[in-house]
């Protein structure tokens, strides 16, 4: 029998044990140890088959077992202190409230997915896992931000392996009433709700789940409600499922639904009003949207008046330099959407012209929502330093006129939630044995002081843990793929717990290149087969289901691990997820990582490796080239020498093989070694064998170095001081006193928008560099300006100098302002000013004007520059 209609009844808890339904529903529990052990010690048999998730535990303990715990003083008291403790941990002031007044009161927060424990299934790769990291970092750190995404239905698919290895895709359908998620109620009960017209007369409606982050609330918006037809009611049916108008409709509902959704919680639950909002990635733009439509609609506000509002206190982060990762829609559908009244008072034409590619190579007809985020944010920034570089290369079509290094977009390194990642035998070796806590600021220095041998047993420990969840999900793949028990014998063996065990896992779009390991197969079976310094891999990925590549990469790298002769010494894990990554991380010696750089942004897996003594192993791109520093693993060299792409896949593999044979693997295996602390190789279980000290000396150095610098408290940090800090000033300065700033700055825009054009430098002399110029010369600069109408305090002009190459062009340019000296009349001015030949070869100098403006953040902000 089917059923025809299903729901979740959830328990009602005994009083005396009731605080149990709060600590199952705010989602601290999956980063905080006690409570699991709590769950766990009520029913440790219903605890492993709920699958370690609080509510399915609660909804499966029955009323006489709840009412005997109810009864059990000893039980009652533990969840009293654990429900103390939560309350601690949600009220006490935190790093944020020792910050200034400046610091936003409330930040609000979009992301098309949020990854925070396998029990809420709404991510499908390192965005969401991202996004769920900086939410769980900000309640740590006690940052007042609100997340706002959207509920999928059947999240992101499951996925298991066909007989022949092609990836099989399934959507179990979620209940939210069996999820930890509170519906948001008006007072009278009645759920909350959203609505945006739609064409044809239609309507979209949704409500707001509210999941609890521990002290961050995330507003998820369901359009799986009565009131929708079935067309709307499936626009929340999965992440990232359908293209076109569905994938548009997601967005709209997530921007423009998501600052709705965002008003009435404000209302019901008395949260101050976002001081800013943060974008992260295009998916979410259209929030720029419905706060401009606000303040038309409520504050009378002309567009360019809006915008600039909207854009001082809006913060937008990209996250990819790869060209499918960001969402291009046809200018005509989004026309068509809007038209339907989702903006009143906003004029369509405007809000195409700023999804409109209209620079070199755009397409006039796409409407792309990385370029609109970067129009409708005063501040943006890539995720990882050459991420940075990268993206101010790629927009810089935007910014005509400026050189690269000057495009307006700066990088905030991504980061990786410590207590989410660390594995707890780690932590407590590394942290809390000397007094430590992962809360407050640990020292991970303290890694050194721990001896090598206890050190070297935690990691055979993690693989030997990691080994035994290996054999359990391999024989449970191969059941599905259709073999019997009788034949499955020989998974109770593979992996060796005493084998260099290196990790590769992540999504599988084609530029992570799963597969690059397979290049030389015969070569990669002679790794694996080594007898004196063999290697195995562990490996897992999911495919996006319309990737056909993706899949054909999965398939020839599970047949590879079919294969009788290997399959002991390299496996694949169906269904990469965050419960799979927990134990992954921590059990691996070696994280790879091969992508083609530049195209992985960030990239964190490697980051959760380094944080559990795991070493990296990865072509210099996203983090890695930057917090790479030689002893903390190894750089797999890039053939960027303008090889084809098969020529440059042979060069990168064969470097990846060759630093496994000479390097990483004679290094685990290696023995003895000077170091004092190899004396301690007597607590080694095989009496004659020595420790690996140079491998050892590699794991404490990554974990003292890179545990700080790749937490998601340190990315909190930048993000509160480098971004939303400044937004807030911007913000607030420029909504004060009725909007009065907003309205000068969009006035002063048009006008010196209007007057560019006509404005030019006709004229550049310069006195005082002799025949035989030197360093230290000074040379007076004097340019004659045309400026039209506008004021010479509405311009910068600058001479800019540096190394003249030669095609001319500057490079390593410094510059000086010029100072004007003189009206000449009819909108022509004088500027001088001196300027230092500060090296020597050939020097070069240009002048340009700029318009300036203190509420400008940066000079390049309205792309305009005039060069003599
Ligand atoms: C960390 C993580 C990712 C992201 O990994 P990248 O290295 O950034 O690609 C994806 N999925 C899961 C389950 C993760 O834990």
């Amino acid at each position: 029998m089917k059923a025809i209609r299903r729901f979740t009844v959830r328990t009602v808890l005994p009083e005396s044990i009731a605080p149990l339904a709060r600590l199952a529903t705010n989602l601290r529990w999956s980063w905080h140890l006690p409570t699991r052990e709590l769950f766990a010690s009520l029913n440790p048999q219903i605890w492993d088959e709920s699958a370690h998730d609080p509510v399915t535990f609660l909804g499966s303990v029955s009323r006489e077992q709840l009412q005997q715990l109810a009864e059990d003083s000893e039980v009652v008291e533990r969840v009293r202190k654990a429900a103390e403790d939560l309350q601690g941990y949600l009220e006490e002031p935190r790093w944020y409230q020792g910050l200034s007044e400046e610091a936003p009161k409330c930040i609000a927060y979009f992301s098309p997915e949020f990854g925070i424990t396998e029990v809420l299934p709404q991510y499908s790769g390192g965005l969401g896992i991202l996004a769920g990291d900086h939410l769980k970092a900000a309640s740590d750190l006690g940052v007042p931000l609100i997340g706002v995404g959207l509920l999928y239905q059947a999240g992101y698919f499951k996925q298991s392996l066909s007989r022949d290895a092609w990836q099989q895709e399934t959507y179990p359908v979620l209940d939210p009433d069996g999820l930890p998620l509170t519906l948001l109620r008006e007072e009278d009960g009645t759920p909350a709700q959203i609505t945006l017209p739609l064409p044809d007369g239609r309507e979209l409606h949704a409500w707001i789940w509210r999941a609890d982050v521990g002290r961050v609330p995330l507003l998820l918006l369901d359009s799986n409600v009565p009131g929708n037809d079935d067309a709307a009611r499936a626009i929340t049916d999965r992440l990232y499922g359908g293209g076109g108008d569905h994938r548009l409709q997601q967005e709209l509902l997530l921007g423009m639904g998501g600052v709705k959704a965002l008003r009435i919680y404000q209302r019901l639950s008395g949260v101050p009003a976002p001081e800013v909002f943060h974008t992260n990635e295009g998916h979410a733009g259209f929030l720029g949207i419905e706060r401009i439509r606000e303040l038309i609609e409520t504050k009378q506000l002309s567009w360019d008046e809006a915008l600039a509002a909207g854009r001082a206190s809006t913060v937008f982060t990209t996250h990819t330099p790869v060209p499918a990762g960001i969402d291009r829609f046809q200018k005509s559908q989004i026309q068509h959407f809007f038209e339907a009244g989702l903006a009143p008072g906003v004029p369509v034409e405007n809000i195409l012209a700023l999804g409109s590619e209209s620079y070199d190579g755009g397409d006039s007809a796409v409407f792309n929502m990385a370029v609109m985020g970067l129009r409708l944010a005063q501040r943006a920034n890539g995720v990882a330093k050459l991420h940075g570089v990268v993206s101010r290369e790629m927009f810089s079509g935007l910014w005509p006129g400026f050189d690269h290094s000057e495009v307006p977009i700066s990088s905030v390194t991504n980061g990786v939630h410590v207590p989410t990642w660390v594995d707890p035998k780690v932590s407590e070796l590394v942290i809390e044995r000397s007094g430590g806590s992962l809360l407050d600021q640990p020292d991970w220095s303290k890694v050194y002081q721990i001896p090598d041998a206890e050190l070297w047993s935690l990691r055979g420990e993690l693989r030997s843990a990691l080994i035994d969840d290996v054999r359990r999900r391999v024989r449970a793949s191969w059941k599905k793929r259709g073999a019997a028990d009788a034949e499955l014998a020989w998974t109770d063996s593979i992996l060796d717990p005493n084998v260099l065990t290196i990790g590769f896992a992540r999504r599988v779009p084609t530029y992570k290149r799963l597969t690059l390991m397979l290049r030389d197969p015969a070569r990669l079976k002679a790794l694996l087969l080594d007898e004196k310094h063999p290697i195995q891999l562990v490996i897992a990925g999911k495919s996006h289901p319309a990737d056909d590549a993706g899949k054909k990469m999965i398939q020839d790298l599970v047949r590879f691990t079919d294969d009788p002769e290997v399959r002991h010494r390299i496996a694949f894990l169906p269904n990469y997820d965050i419960a799979m990554a927990r134990t992954l991380f921590p059990g691996c010696d070696v994280w790879l990582n091969n992508p083609l750089r530049p195209l992985e942004a960030c990239g964190t897996s490697g980051m959760k490796a380094a944080i559990n003594g795991g070493l990296n192993l990865s072509v210099l791109d996203g983090w890695w080239d930057e917090m790479y520093d030689g002893e903390n693993g190894w750089a797999i060299p890039t053939a960027n020498n303008g090889a084809s792409a098969e020529e440059r896949d042979d060069i990168e593999a064969a470097a990846l093989y060759e630093l496994l044979e000479d390097q990483v693997a004679p290094r685990f295996y290696g023995v003895g070694g000077t170091s004092e602390a190899a004396g301690a190789a007597g607590a080694s279980t095989e009496p004659d064998s020595d420790l690996p000290t140079h491998w050892i000396s590699m794991i404490k150095h990554t974990i003292a170095t890179l545990g700080p610098a790749v937490s998601a408290e340190r990315m909190l940090n930048d993000y509160v001081h480098k971004l939303y800090e400044p937004a807030a000033i911007a913000g607030r300065a420029i909504v004060a006193d009725n909007f009065a700033a907003a309205k000068v700055l969009a006035a002063w825009k048009s006008k010196v928008t209007a007057a560019w054009p006509i404005l030019a430098v006709e004229h550049v002399d310069s006195v005082g560099v002799s025949e035989d110029p030197q360093i230290g010369d000074t040379l007076t600069v004097r340019a004659y300006v045309n400026l039209d109408g506008l004021s010479s305090s509405d311009v910068r002009v600058e001479a800019a100098f540096g190394k003249a190459l030669d095609t001319d062009e500057l490079s390593d340019t410094d510059s000086v302002a010029l100072h004007p000296v003189e009206d000449l009349g009819n909108g022509r001015h004088l500027f001088t000013g001196d300027l230092v030949i500060d090296r020597s070869g050939s020097f070069g100098y240009t002048v340009r004007v700029l318009p300036e403006n203190p509420a400008l953040a940066n000079r390049a902000e309205l792309g305009l520059v005039t060069s003599a």
